[in-house]
């Protein structure tokens, strides 16, 4: 059995069979694990320093050169990466004195840090498919982000207290600002107005409190709460959508969900979307207190001031791996990236390593390298490789780096 890392669910039950080009059997792929398969196959990076084609060595000295003479070191990315090299990132970054920042610095990390504090109450998927009656999909779409979210784990699957599945064990409930593909699946959608997340916690709020809703359709928010109130294990999923919509507002969905197990049992399990930002963040959390935005010039410095949006601005050079923020970030940060020493450790070909003076590419996790990541919802998965790779796993690539500095 393979294990896909096309997203934070890791499905350990992957059968495939791959020839020279292409895959020729695969058994419980979903489409997106289909694609990171044929990955393999597409747009490969190659090695560079400055557009030149150099040896594996070469490009190893200089990414070494350029990060021992940075006065300003931001190493940034780490989400698409196993837990082995993110521990040797966070070391270097030690030794470096530099600032460490991944992806959920600009999604996921605001709800990911209260799960990992405990200030949000979670539990496993596994605990989802046993027990769970009530699914809360909350500005995420897990039929396009986490294809088998729903059958794996929080709708279709028959488990232990929950052995009549979807016909009669379970609700689905979606709340989003459009009729996803999600909506399609969910027989309850509520509609929420971009922004609007906000007040539609407010008007959950009071429908649990017994009063009429100040906001919205006040009919379908009665219905809602009901739902909400009726579960005996209810488990939220939330997006991107909410987190945006939210922000720094985020004490309103902690003051939702402990008012709602005040009343039932409420769990939440951020809709994480790369293999292992969890990983990194649970790391980074262990080592120094914060998931994200870590300096560490002379100690632990945390704050926004070293998130990627800040950290981009003033510094000369930049280690990205595991992920392209060129294509991600917003262009004034991507355009600071682009202007510093940029080294790019990455498997496939992408606007960042197109930008960067040292491209130096990688093993994929999963299919050409093994290791270990954490799941969205904190469980560790081992994996292996299935298919022979000439090149070096990103934790090879870091510790050869370290060695040479
Ligand atoms: S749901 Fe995610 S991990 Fe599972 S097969 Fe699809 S892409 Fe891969």
């Amino acid at each position: 059995m393979a294990v896909c890392t096309g997203c934070s669910l890791l499905c350990e039950d992957i059968e495939a069979a791959l020839k020279t080009g292409a895959i020729e059997k695969a058994k419980n792929l979903c489409r997106k694990g289909q694609s990171h398969f044929k990955s393999l196959f597409a747009e490969r990076s190659e090695i560079r320093v400055e557009g030149k084609e150099v040896s594996l060595d070469s490009a190893i000295e200089k990414s070494a050169d350029i990060l021992r003479n940075a006065k300003s070191l931001l190493l940034y990315g780490w989400s698409n990466s196993s837990l082995e090299a993110q521990r040797a990132g966070i070391e270097l970054a030690k030794k470096l004195e530099a600032e460490i920042d991944d992806t959920s610095s600009f999604c996921q990390g605001l709800l990911l840090e209260r799960v990992i504090k405990g200030q949000l109450p979670t539990c496993t998927l596994d605990d989802t498919r046993n027990f769970a009656d009530v699914s809360l999909f909350w500005g995420s779409d897990p039929a396009n982000s986490h294809p088998r979210h729903l059958s794996r784990f929080s709708y279709y699957p028959r488990g232990t207290k929950r052995q009549k599945g979807y016909e009669e064990d379970r609700t689905c409930i979606l709340i989003d600002v459009r009729r996803s593909s999600t909506a399609r699946l969910c027989p309850e959608y509520f509609r929420v107005l971009p922004g609007g997340d906000a007040e539609m916690i407010e008007a959950i709020k009071m429908v649990l409190e017994g009063k009429i809703p100040r906001f919205g359709d006040k009919k379908r928010i009665i219905e809602l709460g009901t739902l909400l109130r009726k579960a005996e294990y209810g488990v939220i999923f939330p997006g991107l959508g909410l987190v945006y919509s939210l922000a720094q507002r985020m004490d309103l969905f902690e003051s939702l969900v402990e008012k709602l197990n005040g009343i039932s049992n409420y769990k939440v399990v951020p809709m994480v979307g790369h293999y292992n930002m969890r990983g990194f963040n649970q790391l980074l959390f262990d080592e120094t207190g914060h998931i994200n935005r870590v300096s560490f010039r002379k100690g632990v410095n945390h704050g926004q001031e070293y998130s990627v949006v800040a950290a981009a601005k003033k510094c000369d050079a930049c280690l990205v791996i595991g992920s392209d923020p060129l294509s991600a970030l917003p262009f004034g940060t991507a355009h600071s990236l682009a202007k510093s020493k940029l080294i790019a450790i990455d498997p496939h070909r992408s606007l960042t390593t197109d930008a960067a003076k040292v491209v130096i590419p990688s093993a994929i996790y999963g299919l050409e390298a093994g290791g270990t990541a954490l799941r969205m919802d904190g469980i560790k998965i081992d994996f292996e490789p299935i298919v022979e790779s000439t090149w070096p796993s990103d934790e090879e690539i870091l510790k050869r780096i370290d060695e040479a500095i």
